[in-house]
């Protein structure tokens, strides 16, 4: 009681004494404690709510939304702060159960890479082949068979580097893949899995978007719109600004943990490496600055990624643009995952713990340490919950 005290007297000093949240707390703790509110904690917040039961959720940062966090600017301009965030999805059912939170505007995303002084479109395409290489390629058959005069065996494809080599050759490797990984991952592209550089395909057709799912779109106003509406429930209470550390456990039935898997151990066998991104926003004073969503900077002679213009996918009207420019580094919060076999052994050795620790389930990008778009992160946990929650089944639909 003397630990739930406290923590409700620092939360109160943060967010004021009359936040309804903290009177649901303080009444009786909750069925279920959510460390999180990105999309693997607020999903299952929704469920078990949902299912009737009670569910604290806490996060460490001031906001709900996790990585998908979006908010206004100075200029007024909806802008994401962790970086470019476009959902899309092949899966019917993410896209109905996110539907009841949310409408959407549909938005396909377009990326151009400066590679030696052009703008190509990004995957490569029929249309980046004939303009980089000066050749007329006028069907698909055409710039299948340059492809495959450009393409080197390379045995078995185990690297991020075997998989671009042996589909487009080491030329193309060169130009958008190596510098640009080099900088995304702080490694070589062959000292990663192939996973990394498959989830960018190439094309012998001249569709220029950056994703091919069956849904593309995105939230119609905005992510943390959406979150707030998911987590909108009289059974949930929200606390920002909360550490796990800080929560009494003994107050709280079944744990759901989003953090990453290794801090949660205490970094018993060692820290998981996780990639960070510096994020440089920016507001200009022209309605656009780029032609489309994102240009990409495979180079190694430029220190960020990529940037992003965000009106192009929230579609907002303002006679300004704001823009973010991503900077690769190795310290900071962790975003990415780093997949190779080696991180996937370490992983391993958490896993075990994790799965034998009773009365909790981990989940989410960094719960279970794996590269996941937002859906593949909601299509986790909505499965999680039907295993894990009693009466979801009943309590509606999915
Ligand atoms: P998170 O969103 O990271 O949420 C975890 C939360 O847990 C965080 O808010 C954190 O503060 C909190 N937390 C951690 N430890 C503690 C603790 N001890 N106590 C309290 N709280 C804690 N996916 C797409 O589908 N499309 C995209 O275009 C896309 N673009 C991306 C761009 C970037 C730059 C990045 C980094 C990711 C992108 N993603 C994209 C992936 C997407 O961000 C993730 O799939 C999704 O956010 C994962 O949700 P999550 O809930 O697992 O993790
Ligand atoms: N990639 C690259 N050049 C590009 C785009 C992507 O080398 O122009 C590689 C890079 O290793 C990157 C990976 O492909 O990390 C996956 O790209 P994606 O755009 O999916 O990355 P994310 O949006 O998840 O950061």
């Amino acid at each position: 009681h003397a630990a739930m005290a406290a923590l409700l007297h620092r939360a109160a000093q943060r967010h004021g004494a009359a936040a309804p949240a903290l009177r649901v707390v303080s009444a009786k703790a909750a069925d279920y404690l959510v460390v999180g509110a990105g999309f693997a904690g607020a999903v299952m917040a929704e469920r078990i709510a949902s299912a009737g039961h009670r569910v604290l959720v806490v996060d460490r940062r001031d906001h709900i939304a996790g990585n998908a966090y979006d908010h206004q600017d100075a200029a007024g301009i909806l802008i994401h702060k962790y970086g470019p965030h476009i959902f899309h999805t092949n899966s019917d059912e993410v896209l109905a159960y996110l539907s009841r939170f949310t409408q959407w505007r549909p938005y396909e995303h377009r990326v151009l890479a400066e590679v030696e002084g052009q703008l190509l479109p990004m995957p490569i395409n029929r249309t980046t082949l004939s303009r980089l290489f000066e050749v007329d390629l006028p069907d698909d058959a055409a710039a299948e068979a340059f492809l495959k005069s450009l393409a080197e065996p390379v045995g078995e494809v185990k690297t991020a580097k075997d998989f671009v080599i042996s589909a487009v050759g080491r030329r193309l490797y060169e130009l958008f893949f190596e510098g640009y990984t080099r900088k995304q991952w702080g490694l070589d592209p062959s000292q990663l899995d192939r996973s990394v550089t498959a989830r960018v395909p190439t094309r012998t057709s001249a569709d220029d978007r950056y994703f091919t799912d069956k849904h593309q779109c995105m939230p119609l106003h905005g992510y943390t719109r959406m979150f707030e509406n998911m987590l909108d429930h009289r059974n949930i209470t929200v606390m920002t600004g909360v550490d796990f550390r800080e929560v009494p456990r003994a107050n709280f039935g079944h744990l759901v943990y989003t953090g990453p898997v290794d801090a949660y151990f205490d970094h018993r066998y060692g820290r998981l490496p996780y990639r960070s991104l510096r994020f440089e926003h920016e507001t200009v004073g022209q309605e656009w600055a780029l032609p489309v969503g994102t240009v990409n900077q495979p180079s190694a002679d430029v220190p960020f990624t990529r940037t992003t213009e965000f009106k192009h996918l929230t579609g907002q009207s303002h006679r300004m643009s704001s823009l973010c420019r991503e900077f690769p580094m190795s310290e900071g919060d962790p975003y990415y995952p780093i997949p190779n076999p080696e991180n996937a052994a370490l992983y391993k050795r958490y896993e075990a713990l994790a799965d034998a620790e009773k009365g909790v389930t981990f989940l989410g990008r960094l719960g279970t340490y794996r590269y996941m778009n937002m859906d593949q992160v909601v299509g986790q946990a909505l499965a999680t919950a039907r295993r894990l929650i009693p009466a979801t089944r009943d309590a509606g639909a999915p």
